[in-house]
């Protein structure tokens, strides 16, 4: 026990390094319309760029970041950076409409993230319409005053939110009454199997139904072949991430690849 303590002391000063050295990075993943593969927008994803051991992908150190005192500091360094990714590739004529961020609890906790952002937004010329937030059930679950007060405040200024793995937790459908949702992502986990599980296809099917009525857009994470692409259009899903369209890749390759052309 006192020796688990210890580790995770370490390792949450390495965080802390990680962020005064600037380890941090943003890989950015297409997301498009599942008819034609035009970009409709991308996911800024964290990257820990570490100096021995190389590329560190975020299932190794969000769960601890998300619990450090940096989280606030790295989560707003994710807006700030992936609204200068936007506004570069669009300065370079590539007129990618959205990107979207995740967050961190910490960062609604502050209880400035609506500043954060709109000082995001005007640092590079972008509208609010050109951000948006994805949040997780952590934070949907049992939105406090401070959530549904930023959430509001940024729905009101035109910010997208988006309800990230939606349908794998317990976050149930009055959430949806409760805090101002414009995209619902449908979890990966569905897309997996949803060639041969009529279970997922079926919760598939009712989620987009769902977004129909409610007026929400909805999104499908995961999809990594032509026919689970096809099953989902089928079931009336029309906008899509995933490996099939391209992986989450540096601003550089991204930007090689030409993902962003209209
Ligand atoms: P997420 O937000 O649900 O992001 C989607 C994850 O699915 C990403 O994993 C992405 O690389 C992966 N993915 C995309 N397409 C496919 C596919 O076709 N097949 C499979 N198997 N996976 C695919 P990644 O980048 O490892 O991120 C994992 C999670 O870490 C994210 O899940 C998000 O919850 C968290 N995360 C990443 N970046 C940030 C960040 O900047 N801030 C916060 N707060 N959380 C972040
Ligand atoms: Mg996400
Ligand atoms: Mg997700």
């Amino acid at each position: 026990m006192a020796n688990q303590l210890t580790i995770r002391r370490a390792f949450k000063d390495e965080l802390r390094q990680a962020t005064e050295r600037g380890e941090w990075e943003l890989f950015y993943q297409p997301q498009v319309t599942l008819s034609d593969g035009k970009a409709i927008g991308a996911e800024a994803l964290l990257r820990w760029r570490h100096p021995s051991r190389g590329l560190i992908m975020p299932a190794a150190f969000i769960p601890v970041l998300e619990t450090h005192s940096v989280a606030y500091e790295v989560g707003s360094w994710v807006i700030d950076e992936a609204c200068a990714q936007l506004a570069y590739w669009r300065s370079r004529g590539r007129p990618l409409p959205r990107m979207s961020v995740n967050l961190f609890a910490a960062q609604f906790s502050a209880g400035n993230l609506e500043h954060v952002v709109s000082a995001a937004l005007e640092r590079y010329a972008l509208e609010p319409g050109d951000l948006e937030i994805e949040i997780t059930e952590t934070i949907a679950l049992r939105p406090d005053e401070h959530v549904l007060r930023s959430l509001n405040a940024l729905r009101d200024a035109g910010v997208g939110i988006a309800l990230d793995d939606f349908g794998t937790g317990f976050a149930s459908l009055s959430t949806l009454k409760q805090i101002p949702v414009t995209r619902l992502k449908i979890d990966k986990s569905f897309v997996e199997d949803i060639c041969y599980e009529p279970y997922s296809s079926g919760i598939v099917g009712a989620i987009t139904s769902l977004g129909g009525r409610l007026g929400i857009e909805v999104i499908a994470e995961g999809i990594e072949t032509e026919e689970q692409r096809d099953v989902l259009v089928q079931l009336g899903c029309t906008a899509g991430q995933g490996y099939m369209f391209g992986r989450p890749e540096p601003a550089e390759m991204r930007q090689r690849h030409g993902m962003w052309a209209a």
